[in-house]
């Protein structure tokens, strides 16, 4: 496994860190940039520079981590401003990595879902009692 990093700098907890650097079968190359991705022999090819200089890899898979800001694309632009007053008027409800919290992980997504789910049909409940 190698695990190419663009920068210097490395954000994962220390834990993962130590356990990364203390296992044999990991390569980690810092200033690492991926300059072009293409079909290889086996997999794919992926062709890097960085500071012992360019490089191609073969690899069998590729995972990307790319960008730490939650985005919404299919967001209309006039709502990008609202999304707090939407979601405190339980119009809009967030789940997961979009809410943008310090906290990405599946488990608090999945429960983010759930509890979007629960206040959906406890309004939804509401409004039914109101129409009867
Ligand atoms: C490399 C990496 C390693 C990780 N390791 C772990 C780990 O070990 N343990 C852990 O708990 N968490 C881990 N995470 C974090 C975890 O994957 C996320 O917290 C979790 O997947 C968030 O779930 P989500 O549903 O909010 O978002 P996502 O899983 O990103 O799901 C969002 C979905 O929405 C879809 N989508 C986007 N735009 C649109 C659109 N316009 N219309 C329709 N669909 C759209 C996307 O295609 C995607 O399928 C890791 C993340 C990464 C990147």
């Amino acid at each position: 496994m190698t695990i190419l990093n663009r920068s210097k700098r490395c954000r994962c907890l220390p834990l993962l860190w130590e356990r990364c650097r203390a296992t044999r079968s990991i390569t980690y190359l810092e200033n690492t940039r991926v300059t072009r991705i293409d079909e290889g022999e086996h997999g794919l090819s992926v062709d890097t520079t960085g500071r012992s200089g360019e490089q191609r890899l073969d690899i069998d898979y590729l995972i990307a981590a790319i960008g730490r800001r939650p985005r919404m694309p299919a967001l209309d632009p006039r709502l990008e401003g609202r999304v707090g007053p939407l979601t405190e008027a339980g119009i809009l409800f967030l789940a997961g990595d979009v809410r943008g919290g310090r906290t990405r992980q599946a488990s608090i997504a999945f429960a983010d879902g759930v509890r979007a789910a629960t206040e959906i049909a406890a309004a939804a409940g509401r409004r039914d009692a109101c129409a009867s």
